[in-house]
């Protein structure tokens, strides 16, 4: 255990001071004005003001543009395996009190930032736990988080998945692999609500599902009965498995995998429902669709993060505004579209301009009915916004 005193010390500015005063997570380096040299990548620092005085205690990523990241602004609390195992049960016990969650065996336990964890994201798919370390702060202490969700959950097997592009920011190389116990099998089957869906846990998308739809595929049942209905980006089928269950009359679902499509397929089995299954590129299809006068009640628009970095902002937008413009022209007069984007750097005004714009273009009059977001699993700090990455729109076109 090391104590405040002997730690490295990193000095920050005046205005990084009242950034961690105000509880943000993140020290970005142009604010450091002294730093220990050589130090281990993730290694705690004490960050100080240029007074001296401790102002939290956090991890170093001596490569990254976030220098360092956040684990506590309380001058007593230690950061041990002790500290580990509280953050953690606090975020699992946070998921018992989140009405729609509580009753799914798929859900995100910890949610990096937003739980008090920098860089670590756990997600549950029944007996197997899926774990992403984002940052070297996470990967730090790897080993103790791993030992901690051991002891917190009767578990069959502990998966890493930190194949994710953010890791090279922090000047981490792609990592995955068993982390303790069984090796998931290739398909892990969940409940969440009335339906069961398969997971791939080892090669599927981000851990395995996007969870942060849970939600909002739930609220697509009440839009659905008797409803003609078209999902976009559809994955292995989560919103056109809800669109089935609240009734809909047809439902097809397009990606650009048929690979997916396939797990899509078994999923609709497993449930005793049946959809259209259409490999193809969304941004042609729904040309096709236009050009062969095809419509629909009911559109969804998933797509994958068009915006990854600032430099894709404008094609990304381009990307969101097509697509937009395409569904609104395939709506039937009373129809619902249900638009998100997943890019961060999107902002809520921002989508919502850009859906505008695609309404206008195609001619039609809509009205947004509803306002979603991520599901209550992936909370967002009310001192960390920049947590809020997904948004959506339930618009009524007349
Ligand atoms: N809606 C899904 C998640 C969508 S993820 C759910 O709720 O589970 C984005 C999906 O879009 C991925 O499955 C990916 O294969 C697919 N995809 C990406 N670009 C595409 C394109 N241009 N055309 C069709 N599918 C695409």
């Amino acid at each position: 255990m090391t104590s405040a005193m002997s730690m490295p010390r990193l000095t920050v500015s005046t205005k990084a001071r009242k950034s961690i005063a105000r509880r943000h997570p993140w020290v970005f380096s142009g604010a450091v004005t002294d730093e220990p040299v050589d130090i281990e990548p993730g290694a705690t620092v004490a960050v100080v003001s240029e007074q001296g005085e401790l102002l939290a205690r956090g991890a170093c990523s001596p490569h990254s543009q976030i220098r360092v990241r956040v684990w506590s602004c309380d001058p007593s609390e230690t950061i041990d395996e002790r500290f580990f195992y509280e953050r953690l049960r606090r975020a699992i016990d946070a998921r018992q009190r989140m009405p729609l969650i509580r009753p799914c065996t798929a859900r995100r336990l910890v949610h990096s930032e937003s739980d008090g964890l920098p860089g670590v994201i756990v997600d549950q798919y029944d007996k197997f736990l899926v774990c992403q370390f984002l940052s070297a702060g996470a990967v730090y202490w790897k080993p103790v988080i791993v030992a901690q969700l051991g002891l917190l959950l009767p578990v069959q097997g502990i998966f890493e998945r930190s194949d994710v592009e953010v890791r090279a920011k922090e000047g981490l190389a792609p990592q995955t692999g068993v982390l303790w116990g069984d090796t998931p099998p290739e398909a892990v089957e969940v409940q969440l609500g009335e339906l069961r869906l398969l997971v791939d846990i080892v090669r599927g998308h981000k851990t395995g599902l996007y969870l942060d739809q849970r939600e909002n595929q739930c609220r697509l049942a009440d839009f659905s009965r008797g409803a003609e209905v078209l999902n976009c980006f559809s994955y292995t089928g989560g919103f056109g498995l809800w669109a089935l269950r609240g009734g809909a009359a047809r439902v097809t679902q397009i990606d650009a995998s048929s690979e997916l499509l396939g797990l899509a397929d078994r999923n609709l089995k497993r449930n005793g429902l049946s959809a259209e299954l259409v490999a193809a590129n969304v941004f042609d299809q729904l040309r096709r669709y236009r050009d062969g006068r095809r419509s629909f009640d009911v559109i969804v628009l998933d797509p994958p993060k068009f915006v990854p970095a600032m430099a894709q902002m404008d094609k990304g937008c381009r990307g969101y505004k097509d697509i937009n413009l395409l569904a609104f022209k395939l709506l039937r007069p009373g129809g619902i579209l249900f638009t998100f984007s997943c890019s961060g750097l999107v902002g809520p005004a921002l989508f919502s301009k850009i859906v505008a714009d695609a309404a206008l273009d195609a001619g039609r009059a809509a009205r947004v009915i509803g306002y979603l977001h991520q599901a209550a699993d992936h909370p967002v700090a009310l001192s960390f916004p920049e947590g809020h990455y997904l948004k959506g729109l339930i618009c009524l076109v007349e």
